[in-house]
Order: structure tokens, then sequence, then C-alpha cells
């Protein structure tokens, strides 16, 4: 099972913001038994970011997360990228400009804001694209998306994190199916990485595995992670180090 993550903002290619939603959407999916293969970020500009869509689908991930500019701001435009990059149209929903509604008037009423009137951009995070799916934003005014794409889940998501994480937690997951264990984190005693790689590189033509290892400096131990489709296949690699005479600590 494969996947893609692309993260979405000018404020990322700047360097103002640091990337952490891909960071933790790789390690959601990871956790649930996915390899995520690329990770892409891309500005604010309709056009980049339909072409970083259909390269994504043209790999043909299982799923492929989009995060960020979904905003009410004229340079919030993932939707209308989206849209354009599976070739439909943009709709109004009602479901969405109802849930649109309701958060500015509770802002209202909390008094965080003067006016719950829905305004041309407010109402503008109410279009998503044809077929979509509406996910619910639990904590903002940003609906996200869900579509398929032949065989690709895609799922659309606001950049704001904390809004990004509960959904993915809310909406994501859930449309993922359970939960599969597939990696285990070990330090290894051995000083130098160099007399490590020729016993990895034994173990991943043995076993269905993927070895991250970085080194904690010399002298010390080198972490390693083993990813694998099941807890035995990850098992037998390890043993199989073992008996190569690696010594492992568990983490
Ligand atoms: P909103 O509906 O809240 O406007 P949005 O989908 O328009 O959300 P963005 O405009 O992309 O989100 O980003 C909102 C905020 O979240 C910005 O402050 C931005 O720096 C931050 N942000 C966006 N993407 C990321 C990311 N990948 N990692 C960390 N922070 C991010
Ligand atoms: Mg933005």
């Amino acid at each position: 099972m494969f996947a893609e993550i692309i993260t979405i903002g000018d404020e990322l290619l700047t360097g103002n913001t640091i990337d952490s939603n891909s960071a933790f959407i790789a390690q959601k999916l990871t956790e649930r038994g996915y390899w995520v293969k690329r990770i892409t970020t891309v500005g604010d500009d309709v056009e980049d970011i339909k072409s970083v869509i259909r390269e994504a689908l043209s790999r043909k991930p299982e799923v492929l997360i989009i995060a960020g500019g979904l905003g009410p701001t004229h340079d919030d435009v993932t939707m209308i990228a989206v849209a354009k990059a599976l070739g439909v149209e943009l709709e109004l929903r009602e479901d969405a400009l109802r849930r649109i509604e309701e958060f500015y008037l509770d802002l209202y009423k909390k008094g965080f804001i003067d006016d719950p009137e829905i305004n041309e951009a407010r109402k503008k995070m109410a279009y998503l694209p044809k077929g979509a799916e509406m996910l619910n934003n639990p904590v903002g005014a940003a609906p996200g998306a869900f579509l398929s794409y032949e065989n690709t889940k895609i799922f659309v998501l606001p950049g704001l994190p904390r809004e990004m994480k509960a959904m993915l937690e809310n909406e994501v997951l859930p449309r993922l199916g359970r939960r599969v264990f597939i990696q285990k984190k070990l330090l290894a005693e051995i000083t130098d990485e160099s007399k490590l790689a020729p016993i990895l590189n034994e173990t991943l033509s043995k076993f269905r595995v993927k070895i991250h290892s970085s080194p904690k400096g010399f002298g010390k131990y080198i972490g390693i992670i083993l990813f694998g489709e099941s807890e035995e296949e990850i098992e037998r690699a390890k043993k199989f180090m073992e008996e190569k005479g690696i010594r492992f600590e568990e983490v």
C-alpha cells in the first residue's frame, strides 16, 4: 500500500513556516501500514498544484493526502486545482454552506467576530469538486473533501495544523481501514554505520522489509527502524541480523 502527500502554501516554500503537516501525516500513514513514497510541497498556484496532483495520480498511490490552501482568501486555491486536476467542476454545496454558517454564527455568539453573515469569502469555502464527499472540520470553517480517482483515495485537508490533525484523526484514518503494525524501532550496538551496511543489504535482499538507519554519533548506537508488512516478517529480519552478529536494544 503506498501513499503520497502534497502540502500547499507559499509560506512553506519561503521557509517562513516549517512543513510540520507532512511529517505528521507521514507518521500516521506509516503507522497504518502505508509506505509514504513521496512528499511534494508546492506554492499557492493553481497550475502548479494541478500539475503535482496529476503527477502524483499518475503513480497510482492508494492514498493521496493534500493539505493547505482551503481558507477564505483569494490565495487559497487548492479546491480549484483539485477540481481541475480531476477534470470536474466546483459546485456550491448546501451541506458545506450550512456548516460554515453555523461556524461563524457560533464565533459571533462567543464574541470573536462582529458579523456572522456569509460573505463571498466565507461562501468560497463551500465550493467542493463535484462528486466529493464533504469532510467535516470540527475546529475550523473550511470543510475538506474526499474523492476517489481510479484506485486512489484523495483527501483534501486545511493547512492549519490544528485543523489538519483533527480531520486526519476523525475523517481520514477511519476511511483507511484497520491499523497494521509495521515498524519497529531498535538500537544496534555497533560503532560504525559502514560495518552495518553489508548486513543491512543482505537483510533487504532476503526479507520483505525496509530499513532506516541513523547514526547517533561514533562509538555509540545506531538507530534502526525496521518496516514490514507484518510483525512476523520484521521479527525474522531482526533474528537474521542478530545471527550476523548485531546486538539490538529495543527503544
Ligand atoms: P484556513 O482555512 O485556516 O485558512 P488553509 O487551508 O487556508 O486554512 P493555509 O492558508 O494553507 O491553510 O495555512 C494556514 C496556516 O497554517 C498558516 O499559518 C500556515 O503557515 C500553516 N500551515 C499551512 N500548511 C502548513 C504545513 N504544511 N505545516 C505547518 N503549518 C502549515
Ligand atoms: Mg495558504
